[in-house]
């Protein structure tokens, strides 16, 4: 039934033709966390797999993590990539990803490849919280496949991955225009304080858009 419109106001809105003007689609991807330190719980292993390395089995898992509290109280962060092959930190001497993951959360020890699995569990299933530093990082995919295809002589980006050797991989990964950190994004169109999640890449035109990444765990006894 059609409503009457002689019952409301014609009397302009205020603003309202300017948000018109300016109005702009929600998108596809929901906003990126704030960078700085925040409280995660794993909330999804996606997968955990066995990888043979010179020194025996090691393994690798794909996990999403939930944020605690805060202004990005419930955000998403999908498919963190983490290993435990130990390498040579800068400054805390031999870890992996998946060790800094687990004394994060504030687990002692760990020996063998099924106790990391099952502090996985654990952690999934209760929840259970760790500190850790979060950073914005994009690269120019399509620079990046180019440079890949180029290498390898490749046609496809899917062959040209599955055949490149390791160098190949960095290389390319070298090629085309990044941002390391959130403060290497532009500020925001609307919001000049904020920053924006995507910039033209200068290459090639295509568009670079922001990853939020974990940059660092943080031991609970680090935590104030
Ligand atoms: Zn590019």
């Amino acid at each position: 039934m059609p409503i009457d419109t002689s019952l409301f106001s014609s009397a302009p809105i205020e603003g309202l033709e300017e948000d018109c003007e300016n109005w702009l689609p929600a998108s596809e991807f929901p906003p990126l966390p704030a960078p700085g330190i925040q409280k995660f719980y794993i909330t999804n292993i996606r997968e955990v797999k066995a990888t043979d390395t010179p020194d025996g089995q090691r393994i690798a898992a794909i996990l999403d993590y939930k944020i605690e509290g805060g202004a990005d109280d419930d955000k998403v962060i999908t498919f963190q990539r983490l290993n435990n092959i130990s390498y040579m930190s800068k400054d805390r001497g031999r870890s992996s990803g998946l060790l800094d993951l687990v004394k994060s959360a504030g687990y002692k020890k760990v020996k063998d490849n099924a106790q990391f699995v099952s502090i996985l569990n654990e952690m999934e299933e209760k929840a259970v919280t760790f500190q850790a530093q979060g950073d914005w990082q994009g690269q120019c995919m399509g620079c990046n496949r180019k440079k890949l295809r180029e290498l390898t002589g490749m046609p496809s980006d899917e062959v040209a991955k599955a055949s490149s050797t390791v160098a190949q991989r960095k290389e390319s990964w070298a090629s085309g225009e990044k941002a390391r950190h959130y403060r290497d994004f532009p500020p925001h169109p609307r919001f000049p304080t904020m920053k924006a999640e995507n910039f033209m890449c200068t290459t090639c035109g295509g568009e670079v858009r922001a990853q939020y990444k974990i940059v660092r765990y943080i031991e609970p006894s680090q935590v104030q």
